[in-house]
């Protein structure tokens, strides 16, 4: 219920408008977002990678409806990408991307321009030497999502994608995906789903997980197991194993902000981990996703608008 209401909220415009207005809310929403700019976002990935974790960069930004921003959301990736590679951190940090910043949700062409802008990003992490995944959003978007994928790997056989095990469909796309080369990240979900096409309890969404996670292990790509949970990550361990993985066939991958010191453990302990490391001024839909998540991030949220 209170997942739900959150959910909503992080699509009203009126409660983005409160929130964002509380000069009090910027304290919190630091914990989960690396600063407004490259530089910051820069900042934050060499200190990660100082400390042998890996990094994907999420420039913020969703549902653009405006082509120019959806042009403006691709030169900040390439001015990133570049700035990567200028400070050398290409061989440790990738980026994510949300195909509805580049133009999905465009009116008239919406795919195809988010296509072309997303072939814009690809060739800049080409140049810098590093890869590119696609972030999955609500369900109405993921046969678009798969497709853009599909032909983006034709020139691009690096890009991975992200699939949502609280989804019905999921274990037959792990499956299809885990062939030769599949960059594939599986995560829970975080949107508000129906129950038509979603798991709407926890323990069926962490089943479906097993089972895609099972799928993934014993297929020929490349898993990316993005989870805090730590029985996922035990099972993910697992799994591996008994399908004969070496560690570097596959990654761990969290958020920036959420079990810093779980993230730290796991990469000494020899486990490729990679942070999540959201950045820029779109942060409120991420935000308000996060404090969905969790009860105790809105308890968070709102101790530290009391205290002040
Ligand atoms: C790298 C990455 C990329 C993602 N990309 C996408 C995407 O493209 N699309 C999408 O829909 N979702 C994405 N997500 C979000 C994801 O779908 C989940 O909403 C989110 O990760 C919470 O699920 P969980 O697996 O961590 O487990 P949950 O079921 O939320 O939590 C399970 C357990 O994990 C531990 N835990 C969780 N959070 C915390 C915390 N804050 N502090 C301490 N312990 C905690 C607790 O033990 C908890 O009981 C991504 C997540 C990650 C990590």
């Amino acid at each position: 219920m209170l997942r739900t209401t959150m959910l909503a909220a992080a699509r009203s415009s009126a409660v983005r408008r409160l929130v964002e207005a509380n000069p009090l809310t910027r304290t919190v929403v630091d914990r989960f977002v690396a600063g407004s700019d490259t530089s910051a976002a820069i900042g934050v990935t060499g200190r990660l990678a100082d400390k042998g974790l890996h990094v994907t960069l999420d420039h913020l930004g969703e549902d653009t409806t405006d082509a120019r921003q959806a042009n403006e959301t691709v030169l900040a990736y390439q001015g990133l990408l570049s700035e990567l590679r200028r400070a050398g951190l290409a061989h440790r940090a990738e980026v994510s991307v949300k195909l509805s910043a580049v133009g999905q949700q465009l009116a008239a062409d919406g795919e195809k321009i988010a296509l072309d802008n997303a072939r814009r990003i690809c060739e800049s992490a080409a140049e810098a030497g590093t890869t590119v995944t696609l972030d999955m959003e609500d369900h109405t978007t993921t046969d678009t999502t798969l497709r853009t994928l599909s032909d983006l790997r034709v020139d691009f056989p690096w890009v991975g994608a992200v699939l949502q095990a609280y989804l019905h469909r999921t274990e037959q796309d792990c499956r299809d995906l885990a062939n030769e080369g599949s960059r594939v990240r599986l995560c829970k979900g975080a949107y508000s789903e129906p129950a038509s096409v979603a798991f709407q309890d926890k323990h069926e969404v962490d089943r479906s997980y097993v089972r895609c996670l099972r799928a993934l292990m014993n297929g020929q790509g490349y898993p990316m197991v993005a989870t805090h949970d730590p029985r996922m990550v035990r099972i993910a361990s697992e799994l591996a194993g008994s399908a004969g993985r070496a560690k570097e066939s596959y990654e761990f991958q969290m958020l920036y902000g959420i079990r810093p010191g779980e993230q730290q453990r796991m990469a000494e302990n020899g486990d490729r981990l990679r942070v999540y490391v959201p950045y820029g001024q779109e942060w409120y839909g991420y935000f308000m996703r996060r404090l969905a998540e969790r009860p105790a991030n809105i308890g968070f949220f709102l101790r530290s608008l009391l205290t002040r």
